[in-house]
């Protein structure tokens, strides 16, 4: 086992407190989902070289998101990527994990919580805490803030498949509901052009 049981006093890296005010800040509170999504963030443009992610560099990324939980925020604000901005996927997926992207050379890092880091949390977190909610939430956020990347995170080089983040104006009517289908979102189900409602089948709508 890499990790002891021995608890560890260490205090949190003072540019991590100083972003987690800003995450928290737009968060509207700070939370242990608000930490990893702050790390992760860090350690992803970190991984993939963007030093500058709002400024000279903000067009040289893309971020996947795999959860609409609080560390969604958290990845936004870090990283400056918006979904309006088209280099922050959403994925739905319902997974503590997000991939970042680095445009210019195609490296990609997919970073994972893994259900194990909460385990470590005993390990890292030193103060009282009352028993109840607030409590727990206030002992994995001490923990996060200073357990060791490898404990918190699994970080994986991977590869995109179908990178297209085409700017050209693309739109296109869907054969099925007539509807504009803009940006190269339609998808061909035997061999006719549809949006994706239409062509899974399953939208998540249905006329009344
Ligand atoms: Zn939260
Ligand atoms: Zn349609």
């Amino acid at each position: 086992m890499a990790f002891t049981l021995t608890k560890v006093k260490t205090k949190a890296d003072p540019a991590l407190e100083h972003m987690l005010e800003k995450t928290a800040a737009f968060h509207g509170h700070l939370c242990p989902g608000t930490v990893i999504g702050t790390r992760m963030a860090l350690a992803g443009l970190r991984e993939i070289g963007i030093t500058d992610p709002k400024g000279s560099q903000q067009k040289d990324f893309v971020v996947y998101v795999e959860t609409d939980r609080c560390p969604i925020d958290a990845i936004s604000v870090v990283t400056g990527a918006r979904i309006s901005r088209r280099n922050l996927r959403f994925l739905d997926w319902g997974k503590v994990a997000a991939t970042f992207v680095n445009l210019k050379n195609g490296k990609a890092i997919r970073i994972l919580c893994p259900d194990s880091a909460r385990d470590l949390v005993d390990n890292y977190a030193s103060g009282e805490y009352p028993d109840d909610k607030h409590g727990r939430d206030a002992r994995e956020v001490d923990a996060y803030k200073i357990m060791p990347e490898k404990g918190l995170f699994v970080i994986s080089s991977v590869k995109i498949d179908n990178l297209k983040f085409g700017k050209e104006k693309f739109k296109v009517q869907c054969e099925k509901c007539g509807e504009t289908v803009n940006d190269r979102k339609e998808m061909i189900v035997d061999g006719k052009v549809m949006c994706q409602s239409c062509g899974e089948g399953e939208g998540y709508y249905h006329a009344l």
